[in-house]
């Protein structure tokens, strides 16, 4: 085979092994943002739960405060009552006193109520803490691996990018400029490939022609397939 090809050939893989590493940094940072995503919103959520469990406790004391309160009211309300003497007033008192007990009895039946609510909801909400806490650790931990992991993979792909570099320098042939320029657009990997049975071109697939064939084999001057614009070579049978 012929030397240029050989080192493209070299070239190719040396720039695939890059393009790999590349592919796997930005597959590690998606996944990195999606678990960082995930965890804001687990995180957001936790501090709505908290704030939400805390307005319901905090509902519930100051009903038990105010309930308090209405008592010592109506134990007040009662000594005015046992020491009044005119009737008119006795009556008044007995009236807002009934109102009262009214009043006491409707409020001790609402904490009753949420403090039954409260205590069931405060165990589930204790339990989906401490799996939503767990699910966090989880999530951090992972976050770390795959921190660490780019990291050791930004440090190869860089040494593999010097690799390339350093063996391109002295490159400087036909059959490398169309290599780059093939690069340069973008084309998929691989750029080079062989012509397989039935005039077939290893990369798209689709057969070339017979004049085609005939350059890459001559192997003079670089050969494009004329369907997916590869440069073609053929296999040197041993
Ligand atoms: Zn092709």
């Amino acid at each position: 085979m012929n030397l240029f090809l050989q080192q493209l050939l070299k070239l190719q893989s040396l720039d695939q092994m890059a393009l790999d590493s590349k592919k796997q940094i930005e597959n590690i940072h998606a996944e990195i943002e999606r678990i960082q995503g995930k965890t804001s919103q687990l995180e957001a959520y936790l501090t709505q739960k908290q704030q939400s469990m805390q307005q319901q406790e905090l509902q519930y004391h100051s009903n038990a405060s105010q309930l308090q309160s209405l008592e010592a009211t109506l134990t007040k309300q009662k000594t005015r009552q046992l020491s009044t003497k005119k009737m008119e007033e006795y009556q008044a008192l007995e009236n807002a006193n009934a109102d009262l007990k009214r009043k006491i009895e409707d409020l001790e039946n609402q904490i009753l109520t949420d403090l039954d609510y409260l205590e069931t909801e405060k165990k589930a909400y204790m339990q989906w803490v401490a799996t939503t806490q767990r699910d966090l650790k989880q999530l951090q931990l992972r976050e770390k691996q795959l921190l660490s992991a780019k990291q050791s993979l930004q440090t190869t792909y860089v040494q593999q990018c010097a690799h390339v570099s350093d063996f391109e320098i002295h490159l400087q042939d036909p059959f490398y400029e169309a290599y780059t320029i093939l690069r340069r657009c973008g084309k998929a990997f691989p750029i080079i490939v062989p012509i397989i049975k039935g005039n077939q071109c290893s990369g798209c697939h689709l057969s070339v022609s017979g004049d085609t064939v005939a350059k890459a084999t001559r192997n003079t001057q670089p050969q494009c397939c004329e369907n997916c614009g590869r440069l073609l070579f053929v296999e040197q049978k041993n």
